[in-house]
């Protein structure tokens, strides 16, 4: 995704997937609270309103007629990826010191895990006391159980690629000026 916008006269923006730009100026996704088109009407020029956390006055992203539709669709896809930022899935990015390779994972995955965890330590339990009272098949079942959802659990304190637990955390910014 990248929109450019040039209107004569007023300063330069872009869409891109991980912000807009508004002339040098980084609007992070995250940060913005509304979005309005105001279609352009005969000589004057469209823009989108925008408004972003914590400030008084909008954002005045300027576009020429011609460049309505992209307006559009930048208009619908500020506010997706608005919505989605600032909702559950914050994501986590790191970065290994040994090997260099860098991955993302989401608030959602962390919450995922946890649900395994969980069902790890229901089973395992389960597992045990079945084969104090349970059948031999039950205990066995459980402990399979157990196993399926511990291997399902990722360990996001170590690089998927060495195993190395040396990780910076490289979230927000840091990781787009690398
Ligand atoms: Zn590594």
């Amino acid at each position: 995704m990248e929109l450019s916008f040039d209107p004569s006269g007023n300063i330069k923006w872009k869409v891109t997937d991980d912000c807009i730009y508004y002339g040098n100026k980084r609007i992070e996704f995250i940060d913005v609270i509304s979005v309005i088109l105001v279609p352009g009407v005969g000589f004057i020029k469209g823009e989108l309103n925008i408004k972003l956390k914590g400030k008084i006055f909008p954002i005045r992203l300027m576009f020429s007629k011609k460049q309505q539709d992209d307006a559009q669709i930048a208009e619908k896809y500020i506010k997706e990826k608005a919505s989605l930022e600032s909702s559950q899935d914050i994501e986590h990015r790191k970065k290994c010191n040994v090997c260099g390779q860098v991955f993302c994972f989401t608030q959602k995955d962390l919450e995922i895990k946890k649900a395994n965890q969980t069902l790890v330590s229901i089973y395992s339990l389960k597992s045990l006391s079945g084969s104090i009272g349970g059948s031999s098949y039950s205990k066995f079942e459980n402990a399979k159980r157990a196993d399926a959802a511990l291997s399902r659990i990722v360990d996001y304190s170590k690089c998927p690629k060495c195993n190395s637990s040396d990780l910076t955390d490289i979230s927000s910014q840091k990781y787009y000026n690398n």
